[in-house]
């Protein structure tokens, strides 16, 4: 409904009424048709009385800046002997629409000692991981912890999600066996996160 008489801001969805042309004119956001003017945006409808205008400012999410110590969720794209690739998908509990680039380093991806990066992460995983450094264009995480690490990985020779059974990773439909670096979120990842 419309409120043109409220001094203050109100919540507005596209395409909704705010005021007939008779009391306002249409400002930023805005929209005439027919004498009414309507909201094009998702955002906080106001009035600006010296102007005698109804506007709207669009609500956009503000872009996430990561710091250090925040927790991320991404997907490993690269994996090289001693590093890995992530295009983090969520970070501070919110999905990003734009994913950016973090780096695994095997030094920081377990307490124990490992080989590989392979036996650690592998391209498809889905990891859970800390940002420990967040100085440079290209965010350092850690895996070290019993919640970080791998949280969804698939077979290698036939792609089924892999269940993790005695430390491991086991294929349900092939019976292949891998390591990662498992976290204790396995298979907590939220349906259509990828
Ligand atoms: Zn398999």
């Amino acid at each position: 409904m419309p409120r043109p008489k409220t001094p203050g801001e109100w919540p507005v969805l596209p395409g909704e009424k705010l005021a007939v042309v008779e009391e306002f004119y249409p400002g930023p956001w805005t929209i005439e048709e027919g004498g009414d003017i309507y909201s094009t945006v998702t955002g906080l409808a106001s009035i600006d009385q010296g102007r005698r205008m109804v506007l709207v400012k669009p609500l956009t999410r503000t872009p996430i800046v990561v710091e250090a110590g925040d927790v991320v969720i991404g997907k490993v794209t690269g994996v090289q002997d001693k590093m890995a690739i992530v295009s983090i998908i969520e970070a501070k509990g919110r999905r990003l629409s734009n994913p950016f680039t973090g780096a695994l380093n095997i030094a920081e991806s377990s307490t124990r000692y490992e080989r590989s990066m392979m036996d650690v992460c592998r391209i498809g995983d889905f990891v859970k991981a800390k940002v420990i450094n967040a100085k440079n264009r290209l965010p350092i995480l850690s895996t070290i912890g019993r919640e970080f690490g791998v949280i969804k990985a698939f077979c290698s020779k036939c792609g089924r999600e892999l269940i993790p059974k005695s430390g491991s990773l086991h294929c349900p439909n092939c019976g292949n066996r891998e390591i990662r670096k498992i976290s204790s979120d396995y298979g907590t990842l939220r349906r259509g996160a990828h």
